[in-house]
């Protein structure tokens, strides 16, 4: 199968996140080499696969221990070929690596570093159930920097129960500050399966999340990070590769317990349970195959995300007037041959999503 990026899900955490959803295992880093055997034996389905971009997420990828890490990037290349200039990213949380640990992932292969830290306030850090504290993060932080890591994106959450402006203004402000390449920004939502699910934790209105989102926005331009999608900015040259693949509709493929791939036309994921993925001899639990209407609809939907808009030949034909309403509405416009979102179209990509599917 010929694809661009790999996806590897890692799936051990100490603990669960009061917010967290993902697919992930508790306490469980001594089936760690288990799950590597398994991993293996998936890899191998995909032998020969050229990729320009490599993502090791989870979970805490970085709970590995230096053997396993070593082993789970032999897998990649034993079974895949990496462009010279691959994109290799890992994340991990601020507790529990060490300067030895960094360096071997430098050593591994890795050129980008992805770190949860979320926020540096250390109430909302308690709020939302993390281990860590804002010096641990800023520690962590100065670790990888230390170990030669050039490409570093931090993980950005607002939108806490009554945070006020003045708190968020001041979090953004700190984060920002560490001078990262990049940073991914979360809106809290209260997700099926989380333990804020099961506390009905209450979110504030959705005006006062947009103000904040665009007071984000705002902050961040001031630091010199460009917006290149609704919730990823960047440093001039260091947009994330491995996501644009998403959102150009590019193959990729998924390995692990929970994890998705797409192969141009069918979408595909794994059991997202660890007994079951360790025991299972096709990780594949369920599929879904999209007809082009699907994935032009979803090309649009995708793309409208991003700042470099879509050419407008992609809005399918029953769509192009409802576009043509949002446009006129002052929703999307069109730049040159492309057609984009604007600023108060970003505030509610949702509804029009919603709208156009
Ligand atoms: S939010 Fe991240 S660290 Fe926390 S439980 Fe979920 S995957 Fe693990």
């Amino acid at each position: 199968m010929s694809a661009s990026s790999l996806y590897i899900h890692i799936p051990f955490c100490a603990h669960k996140c009061l917010f967290c959803s993902f697919a992930i295992a508790v306490a469980q880093t001594h089936r760690a080499h288990d799950y590597l055997n398994r991993l293996d034996q998936e890899a191998r389905a995909y032998r020969g696969a050229h990729l320009d971009t490599v993502y090791v997420g989870g979970g805490t990828p970085s709970m590995l221990s230096v053997d396993e890490l070593r082993r789970l990037m032999g897998i990649v290349r034993e079974y895949f070929s990496l462009s010279d200039d691959c994109e290799m990213t890992i994340e991990a949380n601020p507790e529990g690596v060490d300067e030895p640990k960094a360096r071997l992932m430098k050593e591994l292969g890795f050129n980008r570093f992805s770190l949860g830290i979320q926020s540096l306030d250390d109430r909302y850090l308690k709020f939302l159930g993390r281990w860590h504290d804002a010096w641990q993060a800023k520690e962590a932080y100065a670790l990888w920097r230390k170990a030669g890591f050039e490409n570093i994106n931090l993980d950005l959450m607002y939108a806490f129960p009554s945070q006020t402006k003045q708190e968020l203004e001041t979090d953004v402000r700190a984060i920002a500050s560490l001078g990262s390449e990049h940073l991914s920004l979360y809106t809290l939502t209260i997700e099926p399966y989380s333990r804020f699910y099961a506390q009905a934790i209450k979110l504030d209105d959705d005006d006062k999340i947009a103000g904040h989102y665009q007071k984000v926005v705002d902050i961040l331009q001031e630091y010199g990070f460009g917006q290149y999608e609704i919730s990823n900015f960047s440093k001039a040259g260091f947009q994330s590769r491995h996501n644009k693949n998403y959102w150009r509709g590019g193959r990729y493929i998924g390995l692990g317990m929970g994890a998705h791939g797409f192969t141009g036309h069918r979408r595909y994921w794994n059991t997202a349970k660890l007994q079951e993925y360790l025991n299972s001899t096709e990780a594949v639990a369920g599929f879904e195959d999209l007809d082009d209407a699907t994935l032009a609809i979803e090309k649009v939907l995708f793309g409208l995300r991003m700042n470099e808009g879509i050419d407008p030949a992609l809005v399918p034909s029953q769509k192009k007037s409802l576009m043509d309403d949002f446009v006129r509405q002052g929703f999307l416009k069109t730049e040159g041959a492309r057609l984009k979102t604007t600023d108060q179209g970003r505030l509610v990509l949702d509804e029009l999503s919603v709208r156009l599917i």
